[in-house]
Parts: structure tokens; C-alpha cells; sequence
């Protein structure tokens, strides 16, 4: 009944599955069957505080019993609130702008860039290097700054002015007088899971401070505590010009934010957006920051990052006939899979026997779980993992 109205109705831009969720706890998801389904991957990602947080749904239940919306035309309480705790957790000397999405703060990340790049109000430099393998969103600037060659098929003529990278290695050499800065994600994750070298991207961090190239770093899916800091900007130490944000911050309400050390480059009438920053989304999630500052001063934070990544490995080394490598940090982690027709076997029959996994880039068996899932949880989604790969 669902499937024949979402065929009728919805445009077909998904590959859905035949599964539909009504109610959900911690890493927990029941569907319309009344089946259970561990879930290690937080809807992509963004259930970064678990399903049905009661913390969370009360916030937002507070909130928009008072008052949801104004738009940016007046002072909002909660979305300064909000910018002041990203701005405090993640260290840096920057402000923030909020939009809906990760490509809409990447766009804005792109506007920054951009204007940073003009002289008198005429574009000296443009470029923007991103590397291969990158994902960056799905507007159409941001798909062309995805490196994926698979992604520029239609849609075009494309904004100019993107260059692609193969690797860190070859940035360099591809800064021109019209580069105006580099976007790269810390931990590629749509491309399969994939760390960047931490002394590698502190190198380039530091070429680019003196080539006055700026630096964005594409925090979307590694933000907010996913790989362990607030920002894998953190962990790898360095200070990018430019950070964007989505995915986990609004624990299931669409927020995105760019945050800048360049506060000056936007003025009034440059950049907005009518639900950006409203008081449901920045309700949300400060919300979702007070769960996850209490969780990672506490301890319990890294003590399930150990857990999970022990957890993953006893899956993982008797299986080595399956894979062929473990990759990622914290709550991002990938198992590169022999191949990618054993993948979709896997992640076939990971939701028949009720855990959630995703696929990343051709051939990685993706895991983004929410980063409060509990012990018995992990236990329980590994053994419906090995359930699931038993046959293959
Ligand atoms: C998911 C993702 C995006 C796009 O975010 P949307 O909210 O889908 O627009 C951009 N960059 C990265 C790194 C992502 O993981």
C-alpha cells in the first residue's frame, strides 16, 4: 500500500527498500511489521543522539509550542545560542551562518570563498581545488565540486572554476593566480570511508596560510562529534578558514551551518535564508549539544568509540576472507569488501536479519551509528553481521 502510493507519487530518485520504519530508541528501529533493526547508521549519519531521545524530543516539543519560526528578519534567541556553543566547542575565532542542509552550507562556504577571492567587485580569483573521490552535496554547484566524474553526467552548463585533485599530493601544484581556496572532507566519506593523512593535511594547511589560499574542510558528515572531537578539524590540528556542518547537529532536524574566521567577507543582503537558523532547528540542536557535551566530558563518549571499534574488529578479523581492510575513526568506519557484488549481498542480508548497514564509494561497508548507541546494541548488531555473512 505504502510502496504503491510512494511509486505513484514520489519521483523515483531513490532505490528504496521495501522497509518502513514507525518508532525507534537509541540504535533501535521498529518497522510497520513490528520488526526490529539495530541501526549503524543513524539515517546517514544524523541521528546523532539516538532515536526517540527524550532530552531532544522535549526541546523541540518546548520550543515549538512557543514559538517555530520568525525568519531572519528579527533576533533569535536560540540560533545565537547555538552559534555561540559551536563556535566555543569547536575553538576556532569564527561566526556562523545556518541554512537546512550540507550542501546549502557548502554552497555557502562557496559564496565566502568566493567574495574573499574578489577585488573590487570583480572575481580575480574563483577557483576552488576539491579532491577526487570527494562528495560535497547535490545542488548543482556543490555537485560540481563533488570530484566524482560520475555526478557531472546532465545538469549542466555547471558553475566554472572547480579543479579536481587526484590526491593531497597534487593540490599544490594546481594553485594558480585564480585559486582562492581548497574543500576537502577530513574522513571522504560518501567516497568510501576514507582518512585523509594527518601530517599530509597539516602540511597543506600550512602551505595554504602562506599562499593566502583559503581552507575549507567539509565537516557535513565528520562534524559534531563523529570522529571523536566536536570537529575532525580538531583531532587533526589544524585551523581551516571556512567549516561546514549538517548531518549530526540537528539530531534528525534539517539544520546546516558554514562558520568562518573570514567574519567580515558576508554583509547584510550577501547571503540567507528563509528557514535557516529558526528556533525548531536551533532548539534542536542545542538540544543535541548538551547530549553530546555531557556524553563526551563523561567519558562514556570514547569508552563507546573503544567499544564499538573492538566490537567491529572481532567481526571483522575472522572474516578477513570477506574484506580487505578496516578503515575510519570513532563513529565512521568502513570495511572495504572483496568486491562490490559481496557488498550488496551483505547489506541485503544485514536488513533481513534486522541490523542497518550502509554502502560507501563502490566497495566499503559503511557504519555511522548513532554515537550514543548502547553496548548491547553494538553486541546485538554484530551478531545479526554475522548472521548475515554467514552464508557468503
Ligand atoms: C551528506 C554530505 C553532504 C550533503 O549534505 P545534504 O544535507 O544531503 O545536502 C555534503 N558533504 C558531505 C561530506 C556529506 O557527507
Amino acid at each position: 500500500m505504502l510502496k504503491a502510493l510512494d511509486q505513484q507519487y514520489v519521483l523515483p530518485t531513490y532505490a528504496r527498500r521495501d522497509i518502513s520504519f514507525v518508532s525507534g530508541s537509541s540504535a533501535t528501529l521498529k518497522d510497520d511489521k513490528e520488526k526490529s533493526y539495530i541501526d549503524f547508521t543513524s539515517g546517514i549519519g544524523v541521528v546523532s543522539v539516538g532515536h526517540g531521545n527524550a532530552n531532544v524530543s522535549k526541546a523541540i516539543c518546548d520550543q515549538v509550542s512557543k514559538i517555530t519560526h520568525s525568519s531572519n528578519l528579527y533576533l533569535i534567541e536560540p540560533q545565537a545560542e547555538c552559534a555561540r556553543r559551536i563556535v566555543k566547542q569547536s575553538g576556532y575565532d569564527m561566526k556562523c551562518f545556518f541554512g537546512n542542509s550540507g550542501a546549502e552550507a557548502n554552497e555557502g562556504a562557496i559564496k565566502i570563498a568566493r567574495k574573499y577571492g574578489e577585488v573590487d567587485g570583480t572575481p580575480k580569483r574563483y577557483k576552488i581545488i576539491t579532491l577526487e573521490h570527494s562528495f560535497h552535496g547535490r545542488t548543482i554547484t556543490t555537485v560540481k565540486a563533488t570530484g566524482q566524474e560520475s555526478m557531472h553526467n546532465y545538469f549542466g552548463p555547471f558553475p566554472d572554476g572547480f579543479v579536481y585533485a587526484k590526491d593531497m599530493d597534487e593540490i599544490e601544484g594546481l594553485i594558480d593566480d585564480h585559486t582562492v581556496a581548497v574543500m576537502i572532507e577530513l574522513v571522504q566519506g560518501e567516497g568510501g570511508v576514507q582518512p585523509l593523512e594527518r601530517e599530509k593535511v597539516k602540511a597543506l594547511s600550512s602551505m595554504l596560510k602562506k599562499r593566502d589560499v583559503l581552507l575549507i574542510v567539509d565537516e557535513v558528515q565528520t562534524g559534531v562529534y563523529r570522529t571523536g572531537e566536536f570537529l575532525a578539524s580538531n583531532l587533526y590540528e589544524i585551523e581551516p578558514d571556512i567549516i561546514t556542518l549538517a548531518k549530526g547537529l540537528g539530531g534528525g532536524v534539517p539544520i546546516g551551518v558554514v562558520m568562518t574566521s573570514k567574519k567580515e567577507v558576508l554583509g547584510a543582503g550577501d547571503h540567507g535564508s528563509t528557514f535557516g537558523g529558526n528556533y525548531l532547528s536551533t532548539a534542536a540542536a542545542n538540544a543535541v549539544l548538551d547530549e553530546l557535551e555531557s556524553f563526551k566530558e563523561s567519558g562514556r563518549l570514547d569508552e563507546m568509540f573503544i567499544y564499538f571499534e573492538q566490537a567491529l574488529q572481532g567481526f571483522y578479523e575472522p572474516r578477513r576472507f570477506l574484506f580487505t581492510g578496516s578503515v575510519g575513526f570513532g563513529m565512521m568506519r568502513g570495511l572495504r569488501v572483496k568486491n562490490a557484488e559481496t557488498l550488496s549481498a551483505i547489506i541485503d542480508n544485514a536488513h533481513k536479519e534486522g541490523v542497518l548497514v550502509l554502502k560507501a564509494g563502490r566497495n566499503t561497508l559503511r557504519f555511522l551509528p548513532p554515537l550514543t548507541i548502547t553496548k548491547d546494541e553494538i553486541d546485538e548488531g554484530f551478531e545479526r553481521l554475522a548472521q548475515a555473512v554467514a552464508s557468503l
